[in-house]
């Protein structure tokens, strides 16, 4: 009898695989008083948005909050970007990042709390703004873990270091902090994690994936030159629409026949822009392109594709060589987020026994960019480890594939996360691994 009973109950313990850590039953204790405070920052933060490089009011919050739980704060580290930094005796030193910046969207998902804000963009034109990329979730995940780690202080030791950074949209952010030398200013992490919400997995689940995570991103610019005149002679001109439409065409070989078919990379013509009026060929035409790539070599080998075709066919419709296309990629550019390979092992591992591996997701590769690839890439190798957090309600996930239907994007101005259980799984995500890489099991 008690040897069947030991065997059920090892059953039961195997088939759930779960093992809840101190640190688990210390965040759900601290969820069950202090959830509403966080719903309240999420609320506030969804409804007051703030464009790439003008998180003012946002990082002030977020400051406010770090110096009030005793953190010693280092503001205007590379635009609104801030560091804190909670020395907490000898041990690791773990760095959790968070962006802060929103995007002009306007918001559509008639939510009562949904943002109404208009703000005047870089170009100097109103425009609606959006937390639509989900960083006030991010944000809210990131004060929520910082208040339980520090009212846990005395179950860990080592030091923390909490990052938010402008403009990840845009992807200058984490550039501006490493320029005003971030981890100068920082003791150097022995890890660096972050997170960021999903629109296609359940809020209450974690997705993951070892090594490449998340695309490098280029953003260019292109000016194809012509020689313009009436639309009734086209023979006296030189037509840089028809032009471009020809390198349009040719840069879809690029990846279709110059790249390695097993490297991932796409090229994609987001805009073009040229002429005024039915019957004048104008003298140029805009292009913008973004490039996405996972190794720096293929990287190098669209941008070479891009000058030899653009090059080729302006001297092939008879341009002389100083009316070659203009190409400018932007800097800086985005490079690929590749998680550390043990490090997200051994976070993984540590997910799947508070959470059960049904709930802990291998995710595919996506070409969407992260600049908190940055905090992987400077002189210092810090190993570096970005997860997915479901973020949407799980009946919608389940309709939509059994209708074959897609869901809200990130950047849709009908993204609206299923909030409480997003965030609290991604604060309890956020203190397990933490305590796990501080050395508490
Ligand atoms: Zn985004
Ligand atoms: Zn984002």
């Amino acid at each position: 009898m008690q040897k069947f009973m030991l065997s059920w109950v090892l059953a039961l313990f195997l088939s759930e695989g779960i093992a809840q850590s101190p640190g688990l039953k210390l965040v759900d204790n601290f969820l069950r008083d202090n959830y509403p405070s966080l719903d309240k920052l999420y609320k506030y933060l969804h409804q007051n948005p703030e464009l790439s490089l003008q998180e003012e009011k946002t990082s002030t919050i977020i400051a406010s909050e770090l110096e009030g739980l005793g953190f010693e704060v280092i503001r205007k580290l590379g635009s609104h970007g801030l560091a804190g930094i909670y020395r907490n005796g000898k041990g690791p030193t773990v760095l959790i990042r968070t962006d802060m910046d929103a995007l002009p969207v306007e918001e559509k998902t008639g939510l009562p709390y949904a943002s109404k804000v208009k703000a005047i963009n870089a170009a100097g034109n109103e425009t609606h703004v959006m937390h639509a990329c989900g960083h006030d979730l991010h944000m809210t995940v990131f004060a929520g873990t910082a208040r339980i780690l520090v009212k846990a202080k005395d179950q860990w030791k080592g030091t923390l270091v909490m990052v938010a950074q402008s403009a990840e949209e845009t992807g200058q952010g984490a550039d501006l902090m490493f320029k005003a030398g971030l981890y100068n200013k920082i003791p150097k992490p022995d890890y660096a994690i972050a997170l960021h919400d999903n629109p296609n997995l359940e809020a209450g689940k974690l997705g993951y994936r070892e090594g490449a995570f998340l695309a490098g991103v280029d953003m260019v610019d292109m000016t194809v030159f012509g020689e313009g005149g009436h639309g009734a002679a086209p023979h006296t001109t030189r037509d840089p629409i028809v032009l471009s439409a020809q390198m349009i065409m040719d840069f879809q070989t690029v990846v279709s026949r110059e790249i390695n078919p097993l490297e991932p990379a796409v090229v994609t013509v987001g805009s073009i822009q040229g002429g005024t009026v039915h019957n004048i060929i104008p003298d140029e035409v805009k292009l913008q392109l973004t490039l996405r790539f996972y190794s720096e070599e293929v990287r190098n080998q669209i941008i070479a594709a891009l000058h030899r075709i653009s090059k080729n066919l302006a001297l092939a419709a008879g341009l002389p060589i100083e009316k070659i296309p203009v190409i400018k990629v932007r800097d800086p550019y985005i490079p690929a987020t590749i998680n550390d390979i043990s490090l997200t092992k051994r976070v993984v591992d540590v997910f799947s026994k508070n959470f059960g591996k049904d709930n802990v997701v291998e995710m595919p590769l996506y070409m969407f960019g992260e600049d908190f690839s940055r905090f992987g890439m400077q002189d210092v190798k810090v190993p570096i480890l970005m997860f997915w957090l479901g973020a949407v309600d799980p009946a919608k996930v389940k309709s939509a594939r059994e209708k074959g239907e897609q869901l809200p994007s990130l950047h849709s101005p009908l993204f609206a996360p299923l909030t409480e259980p997003a965030i609290k799984t991604g604060v309890r995500a956020m203190v397990v691994a933490s305590f796990e890489l501080f050395g508490k099991s």
